[in-house]
Parts: C-alpha cells; sequence; structure tokens
C-alpha cells in the first residue's frame, strides 16, 4: 500500500460552537488529514510546530502511527487559528490567523519523501505547497485544498499550484469565491480548465459531490448526501478528515479508478462525519475501524434505490 505524504498546518485551534468551546486544542489541516487517513495508509506528515507544540499530542499522532520525520520543530510558536460557528455549521468566522512558526516554514524533503506517489497538499500557502510538490520525484495522485485566506491573498500562486494539482477539495463556498462563478458545474468547468481534472466540493451538512472531467469537454457528476446526525459538536477540520478519507481510502488499495474514486468520495463523507461528534479530534481518538465499515455499509444503504421493474403504459402519457 503506498504511503501518503501530507503538507498543511499544526494547530492549536480556539473554536467556538452555539454548543460549547475550545481553547488551545490539538488542530490543524495537517493534523485531522493524517489522523484521519492512518486508519487506511501510512502517512508522513511534514510541518512545522513550535517550541511549545506539546509532548502529549506529538505521542497522539505517533501512536497513530504516523510518520513524524518531516515535522520540524522551530524556534517560536505553533500555529494558532481561532473561529466561530453561528447555527449554521457551513459558515465558519475566523476571528484570528497567526502563522508563527508557519510564516518561515521552507520545508526540504527527505529522500525517502522524495519518493512519495500519493500527495495531500492541505490548506498552507500555496508558493509553499508547490515548493513541496516539486521536490516529489514521481508523484502520481496528488490532492490539494486552499481556503479564502489563500484564495484572497495569493491568488495567482494558487493558480499556479493548481497547475500541478490532479484533484481538487474544497467547499462551496470556496469553489464559489475561487471561480467567482455561483453555479457550481461551471465553477468545476473552470476549475478543470486549470489544472485538476476532478474537483470535490464539500457541501457540510448537504453532502459532497465530486465533478469529474471526461472527454469532449463532458463532466460526470457523483453525489452522496452527509450522514445524518443529529448533534454536531464541531465543525472544525471536518474538510480535512475528509480529504484524509479521501486520500487514505486509495493509497490503501493503490487506485484512482473512476469507481474507487466514487468510494473515496463515501469514505471521505463517513470520516468528516464521525469528526463531527466531538470537539477537536477527540471522536477521532476513540474511532475503531469496525465503526468506519458500519458507517459506510449505512451510507451504501442510505443512497440505494432500485429499477422501476414494472413501468405502467399510463405513465408514459
Ligand atoms: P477545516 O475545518 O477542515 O476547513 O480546517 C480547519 C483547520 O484548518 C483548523 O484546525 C485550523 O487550524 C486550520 N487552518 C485555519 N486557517 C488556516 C490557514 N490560513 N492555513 C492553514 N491552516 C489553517
Amino acid at each position: 500500500m503506498p504511503p501518503i505524504l501530507v503538507i498543511g498546518s499544526v494547530a492549536y485551534d480556539t473554536v467556538k460552537t452555539p454548543f460549547g468551546e475550545a481553547s488551545e486544542a490539538l488542530g490543524g489541516s495537517a493534523t485531522y488529514f493524517s489522523v484521519s487517513a492512518s486508519f487506511f495508509a501510512r502517512v508522513s506528515l511534514v510541518a512545522a510546530v513550535g517550541r511549545d507544540f506539546k509532548e502529549q499530542d506529538w505521542r497522539f499522532l505517533e501512536g497513530r502511527n504516523i510518520d513524524l520525520c518531516g515535522l520540524e520543530r522551530a524556534d517560536g510558536r505553533t500555529f494558532r487559528w481561532a473561529g466561530e460557528y453561528g447555527y449554521d455549521l457551513n459558515d465558519a468566522r475566523t476571528l484570528d490567523t497567526q502563522l508563527n512558526v508557519l510564516a518561515d516554514f521552507r520545508p526540504k524533503l527527505m529522500d525517502a519523501h522524495r519518493a512519495m506517489e500519493f500527495v495531500f497538499l492541505g490548506n498552507l500557502d500555496p508558493k509553499i505547497q508547490r515548493e513541496v510538490l516539486g521536490q516529489v520525484r514521481k508523484p502520481r495522485l496528488v490532492a490539494c485544498d486552499t481556503m479564502n485566506y489563500w484564495i484572497n491573498g495569493h491568488f495567482n500562486a494558487l493558480l499556479e499550484t493548481l497547475k500541478l494539482v490532479d484533484i481538487l477539495i474544497i467547499n462551496d463556498a470556496e469553489a464559489r469565491q475561487l471561480t467567482r462563478e455561483s453555479n457550481l458545474i461551471r465553477a468545476a468547468r473552470k476549475i478543470h480548465g486549470w489544472g485538476p481534472t476532478t474537483l470535490v466540493v464539500k457541501r457540510g451538512e448537504y453532502g459532497a459531490l465530486m465533478f469529474q472531467r471526461n472527454g469532449q469537454g463532458r463532466i460526470s457528476v457523483f453525489g452522496t448526501p452527509a450522514y445524518p446526525l443529529e448533534d454536531i459538536f464541531d465543525p472544525t477540520g471536518a474538510g480535512d478528515t475528509f480529504a484524509g478519507g479521501f486520500m487514505g481510502y486509495l493509497a490503501g488499495i493503490g487506485k484512482a479508478d473512476w469507481s474507487s474514486l466514487r468510494q473515496a468520495v463515501v469514505f471521505g463523507s463517513v470520516m468528516a462525519s464521525f469528526n463531527v461528534e466531538k470537539f477537536s479530534l477527540d471522536r477521532l481518538r476513540t474511532l475503531t475501524f469496525t465503526e468506519i465499515e458500519l458507517r459506510y455499509k449505512e451510507f451504501k444503504e442510505m443512497t440505494r434505490f432500485d429499477d422501476v421493474v414494472e413501468w405502467q403504459p399510463s405513465w408514459r402519457v
């Protein structure tokens, strides 16, 4: 099973939702991604943390069998993000972003990491995403995430990165903002023109849609609902956890054909649905593979419908 290389943020997040709050909790795009993907494949995490990064958090990641050789301990403070959600949990408001050690982070990949085939460019400065990808010798599948922070301030750099990406995984607001299109099919067409042949749009409580470019400018669409949960405590990291399940599954089976990509969207949705059940990474800490398997089956059942066996002639008029 090919391992995955991920770069992104490792953070301490302060998050407020209508149902509670967490202060300085372990978070970050690469953290959520790695923990989620680690259920399916071995992950090598490339990021930087500060001297204040807690030993227990390092041990937790190591305990999930995540390779931390590329996790640099730099002088300074770990990245901080503070955000707030109202009753619309799809809408995160960023209150504060402190890049700290990530501001000067210029990763130099070690030889073993340069040989990786599955690469996830987590939410980070698009220039750094490109620098890292440039060091990977022969990437087989490259997926990428981004957010409003980078779309607003680093648009051209982001377009340069996208030229090298196979799959862009973003949420619907980001897709609209990036393409300045309100219609997602039009947004997908634009993004396909920039490089990625596949766009996966995460739509929070409404599920996920995948838009694939096929020959003659046609787009094929695949969609899943979100898992119906009554209690959602903290949507932070749902997107990265989705990406972790998605890429983790593909690396786990070593394939990225049409049918596997569809399964991967479901695994992404399964993992994200667990993550939002508790604050920070708390739900993923106790999650078992049996629970993942069971929820995957529930997704299948939820979206299954039969052919009509007996069309009535009167219906045709
Ligand atoms: P998500 O909810 O999946 O979109 O991602 C939430 C995670 O992204 C949080 O744990 C944050 O620490 C991290 N994050 C927020 N802003 C940024 C940023 N500008 N660059 C990198 N990571 C960020």
